[in-house]
């Protein structure tokens, strides 16, 4: 049998993270038939649309995806590609496990923590009005109406918050926590300030909370979670939040493993998941077979667990650890300065993945 897959390799460095993520699958002996989708800021020519119609009905069609990053174009008109994705296809649950792996340089040991942000709602859903506009000038005559403070000259951002949507993300975080063997999920928001949408998020959490008694639950600021996560982070399990703090708690976490090169992704909803790194495009690496691939790879060990193949996803993670471990072929970012001439380039940090597999399934063979 061979799973037919979506590929989005995307644009900057995407493409070349991609195959190494491809190959590494490939090799697990698990076959795909990989159905390649052009998106991004090279096709704008091509297609006028950064996202072309084709590329959501692969995924729709797949209900599977493997994602590089795509640039957002700033001054084009074109809003994120990667929110519009999440946003047409509902996938509403963003996965990001942070662990710590050693032979990462990283000031932290030990990190252990899972980010599970809510990906359709919120500052993030888009529902913006520019200053001037009449839509603008509506909004701000309407609050003036409700005895509210605001000044003419503002643009505005509208934060949204459903009771719909912090259900689903609450249980996800929790059936998460369930089928993983975690202990605790913290709700993380600013509800001490934001009464009737974080403070919304809280009551719904506590609600479906009491559905999980095996599962601790507790709350937390998010101001309070910056400092707890820098300064204790094993206090942390699973950390479920809205959109705009789940997008900056992402990025905190992946500096507490290592950086951006190390933290994978996945976007799930109902119907479909789309896997990808953390990371952007990094445009100043394009083409030079330089970046880390390891998101993209732990990337690619998320796909397979949601493809119920714990035990390649077993393999290629075993198999990444010890390459990291090792130290021998790894990218320039493991290393402590940018032009250590003992850095590899990304091929050659997934070829080496791809040897540790092939030598482990030696000494342990499976049957
Ligand atoms: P970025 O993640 O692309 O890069 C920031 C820096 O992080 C890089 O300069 C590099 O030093 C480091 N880095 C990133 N990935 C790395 C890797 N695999 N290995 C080693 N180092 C790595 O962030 P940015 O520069 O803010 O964004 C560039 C573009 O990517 C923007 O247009 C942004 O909108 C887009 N973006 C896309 C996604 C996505 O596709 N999901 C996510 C974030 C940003």
């Amino acid at each position: 049998m061979s799973y037919k897959v979506t590929l989005i390799p995307g644009d900057g460095i995407g493409p070349e993270v991609c195959k190494a993520s491809v190959r590494v699958l490939e090799a697990t002996g698990i076959k795909f038939d990989w159905e390649v989708q052009e998106a991004g800021v090279d096709v704008m020519d091509k297609y006028g649309t950064p996202l072309p119609d084709a590329v959501i009905e692969s995924v729709r069609r797949n209900k599977v995806a493997l994602k590089g990053p795509i640039t957002t174009p700033i001054g084009t008109g074109f809003r994120s590609v990667n929110v519009a994705i999440r946003k047409v296809l509902d996938l509403y649950a963003c996965l990001r496990p942070c662990k710590s792996y050693p032979g990462v340089r990283s000031r932290y040991k030990d990190i252990d923590v899972v980010v599970v942000r809510e990906n359709t709602e919120d500052l993030y859903a888009g529902i913006e009005y520019q200053k001037d506009t009449p839509e603008a000038i509506k909004l701000i005559q309407f609050i003036k109406g409700t005895g509210q403070k605001i000044r003419d000259d503002s643009g505005i951002s509208i934060k949204s918050i459903s009771v719909f949507g912090t259900e689903r993300i609450v249980r996800f975080a929790f059936d998460y926590a369930r089928k993983n063997g975690r202990k605790k999920v913290t709700a993380v928001t600013k509800a001490n300030i934001l009464k009737y949408t974080d403070g919304l998020f809280y009551d719904v959490a506590r609600q479906v909370a009491k559905k999980y008694p095996d599962i601790q639950y507790e709350e937390r600021l998010v101001d309070a979670s910056c400092m707890g996560l820098v300064m204790r982070p094993e206090e942390f399990d699973v950390l479920v939040l809205p959109n705009l703090y789940g997008d900056i708690i992402s990025d905190l976490c992946a500096g507490l493993v290592g950086g951006l090169g190390i933290a994978p992704g996945a976007n799930i909803g109902d119907d479909a998941a789309v896997f990808e790194a953390v990371h952007g495009s990094a445009p100043k690496y394009k083409g030079q077979n330089k970046v880390n691939p390891t998101a993209v790879l732990l990337s690619g060990v998320l796909m397979l667990r949601h493809l119920g193949h714990e035990r390649e996803a077993d393999l290629v993670n075993k198999a990444l650890a010890a390459v990291i471990r090792e130290g021998r072929s790894v990218t320039y970012d493991f290393k402590p300065t940018r032009d250590d001439p003992s850095a590899v380039g990304t091929s050659q940090m997934a070829d080496a993945v791809i040897r540790k597999m092939d030598s482990l399934r030696k000494a342990a063979p499976v049957g």
